[in-house]
């Protein structure tokens, strides 16, 4: 480590969310610069022999080495406490380049039942075609993950706090499971962010980001990320991502770099205003079960106050009526947008049944506790009381 990342590493969250990773070029541009171009020019044969062949480090070609990406990587990496981050053009882009980086046919994975629904399409039906089987787990049961470890076991995957249901697992003690049987543990820590829970500095190998929700913030731009220690991610996720390219542009790299700066803020207002709507939603007659962290009702309390520094802007409900109810509740809202995306400045609803969890069989949607009555909210940044009225307004 140089002397200034000595530094930086030692600066408060807050600070390295706004200024980590950035290096002035001979513009002194105060803002990141944007580098739009695709490669980038040597002085001469040797100088472009020697970057090649990696003696000399340095700029190549965009899909692999950019200098807005390179910033934002340096950025999160800081948020996350992480040796080493890989960008990516999405957030599943970032799971597969971690499953491709470090698995190969025969090895198992071991998952969380509770992850987001493309995640789990992808495990059963690509990684499956390649002959790596995966093993679905309830995500808070300790004894159900080492249960399901197998001797070719090489992953254990999941979401903490879980998207839509909100369900925790005790990340220091399943690394510590892990690590007793060699597995890799990777945490998509998406719904948290680094501003909530740093999952490296409670045990876990990789972290995966979906920059496309709370890091951007703004609903604008797709992307992802990987994080962990230079061997597995610097070396095995960075070679797939060079040969393979789902890389992330520079442009939603700058976007996301803008994100990163009010990251903090953002999740102290979002975490603010789903605890106040969940409070509110636990004391509607029509509603049968609020399921957040933050509420004393939760599970988890205890274990969401000791692990996250804040209970986040996510939250589901169900209602005692079914789908049908759901749908009525949606269709009446006039501010929340109906859409699946979240972590966004405008609050959005979804019935999880019919869109995000819809590719999954009925059974499969039982098993993930995803009910016919159930609504998804991702609290954005309006007033709260505009969002209970037009929550009210359905029911
Ligand atoms: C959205 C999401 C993903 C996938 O990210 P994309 O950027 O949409 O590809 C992965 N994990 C979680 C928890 C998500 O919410």
């Amino acid at each position: 480590m140089s002397d200034f990342e000595q530094l930086e590493a030692e600066w408060a969250f807050a600070t390295q969310a706004v200024r980590a990773g950035q290096t002035r070029t001979q513009e002194q541009e105060h803002s990141e610069p944007i580098f739009p171009t695709s490669s980038f020019v040597f002085s001469s044969a040797a100088e472009a022999a020697a970057r090649f062949s990696g003696e000399q480090p340095g700029n190549i070609y965009s899909r692999f080495t950019n200098p807005t990406v390179r910033t934002f990587e340096q950025r999160l990496a800081r948020m996350e406490g992480a040796e080493c981050c890989v960008a990516t053009a999405s957030g599943m882009s970032a799971i597969l380049a971690t499953c491709l980086g470090i698995l190969k046919t025969g090895d198992h994975i071991v998952s969380s039942r509770s992850i987001f629904g493309t995640t789990t399409v992808l495990f059963t039906n690509f990684m499956a075609k390649l002959g790596i089987e995966t093993t679905f787990v309830e995500l808070s049961d300790l004894a159900a993950w080492e249960n399901a470890i197998e001797k070719n076991t090489r992953l254990l995957f999941l979401e903490t706090p879980s998207n839509p249901l909100t369900e925790l697992v005790d990340i220091k003690a399943l690394a510590e499971i892990s690590r007793k049987h060699d597995c890799l543990l990777a945490v998509d820590n998406c719904l948290a962010t680094p501003a909530l829970q740093q999952p490296i500095s409670l045990g876990a190998d990789i972290v995966i980001h979906s920059a496309t929700k709370y890091i951007d913030g703004q609903g604008r731009c797709m992307g992802g990320a990987v994080l962990g220690t230079e061997s597995i991610v610097g070396t095995d996720v960075y070679a797939f991502l060079r040969s393979a390219g789902p890389t992330m542009s520079a442009f939603n790299a700058w976007v996301f770099l803008k994100g990163l700066e009010t990251l903090d803020l953002r999740m102290k207002a979002h975490s603010a205003g789903a605890m106040e709507l969940a409070r509110w939603l636990e004391q509607q007659p029509q509603v049968a079960r609020v399921y957040y962290p933050g509420l004393e009702s939760h599970p988890q309390h205890e274990l969401a106050k000791s692990q996250q520094k804040g209970f986040g802007g996510l939250l589901s409900f169900e209602l005692k009526g079914g789908k049908d109810d759901g749908w009525k509740l949606v269709d009446a809202t006039q501010i929340c947008s109906i859409t699946a995306n979240l972590g966004d400045t405008k609050t959005t609803i979804t019935h999880p049944a019919t869109t995000t969890h819809g590719r999954l069989t009925p059974e499969q949607r039982q098993e993930s506790g995803i009910a016919d009555g159930l609504i998804r909210i991702a609290v954005g940044l309006e007033d709260i009381e505009d969002i209970k009225k037009d929550l009210a307004r359905g029911m």
